[in-house]
């Protein structure tokens, strides 16, 4: 459904995206992970056709994003980490100017927005300003307008921040079933036990290169790690074993 051949994007010197080829697919929850700066979030704004590669593709559903990117961006929902919000519509008037972006039919919108509301415990405020909600209210409310038009790709920035715990199981089940229905997510994040859990591939980027893709299994496998977590398999792979003896260190003084 993603498929991503040899992208490259660089930044005058910098080269955040180096040769990244990728595939996920239909009704698949992928978790990409990488250590600060290694490329993560322009990839998702390649993804997103809102940056353009320096070389290499992307197809959302058979559809090069470059070459129709209306065509693409149609199949998508993108929840961003850190979202720009008007905050003096009320929580349905946003859902409802996000589906008529989508040209979706009124009653559809409404019933739709009214389930999202009523799942995230958002219907009380359904008619209150944006302005009044709270961080972890506005990123419900967020993620309710990019799935509202039903897309079959999701890509999704640090899904959790500003979540309560309720709110995140809310969030993963929701993905869940999103992927079981057949939609396909692509989920950017730094807590890898929501990667552990969730997820049924990670691909791990460093310096703009994938350097690990598979089941957290495989990645076992590969970081011979046999007992791992996600997260000793992260620091093995990316070289941070220098960094758990200082932990280690640290703890023994
Ligand atoms: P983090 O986990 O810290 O958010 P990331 O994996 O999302 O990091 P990116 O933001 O994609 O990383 O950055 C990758 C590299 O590209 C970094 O070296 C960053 O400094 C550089 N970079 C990102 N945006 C720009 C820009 N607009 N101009 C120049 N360099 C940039």
């Amino acid at each position: 459904m993603i498929q991503i051949k040899n992208l490259v994007k660089q930044y005058q010197s910098v080269v955040a995206v180096d040769g990244l080829s990728l595939e996920v697919p239909k009704g698949q929850l992928f978790g990409f992970l990488g250590p600060n700066g290694a490329g993560k979030t322009t990839t998702i704004k390649l993804l997103m056709g809102l940056l353009k590669p320096t070389s290499g593709s992307i197809s959302i559903g058979g559809v090069d994003i470059h070459e129709d990117p209306v065509g693409a961006k149609v199949m998508i929902g993108y929840i961003p980490d850190r979202p720009y919000i008007y905050e003096k519509l009320t929580g349905m008037e946003y859902l409802e100017f996000i589906a008529d972006l989508y040209s979706m039919d009124k009653s559809l919108a409404r019933s739709r927005a009214v389930k999202f509301l009523e799942f995230f415990d958002l219907k009380d405020f359904a008619d209150e300003l944006i302005e009044g909600y709270s961080h972890g209210m506005k990123q419900k409310l967020i993620i309710s307008g990019a799935l509202i038009h039903t897309p079959k790709v999701v890509i999704v920035d640090e899904p959790m921040v500003g979540l309560d715990p309720r709110g995140a199981r809310q969030v993963k089940e929701l993905f869940r079933d999103l992927c079981r229905e057949g939609t396909t997510i692509f989920m950017s994040t730094h807590s890898l036990g929501i990667a552990e859990a969730m997820c049924h591939q990670v691909g791990i980027i460093q310096k703009g290169r994938i350097i690990a893709v598979g089941s957290v299994d495989e990645l076992r496998q590969q970081a011979e790690h046999d007992h791992g977590g996600l997260e000793e398999i992260f620091l093995k792979l990316t070289g941070d074993n220098e960094m758990q003896s200082l932990i280690d260190s640290l703890k023994a003084t």
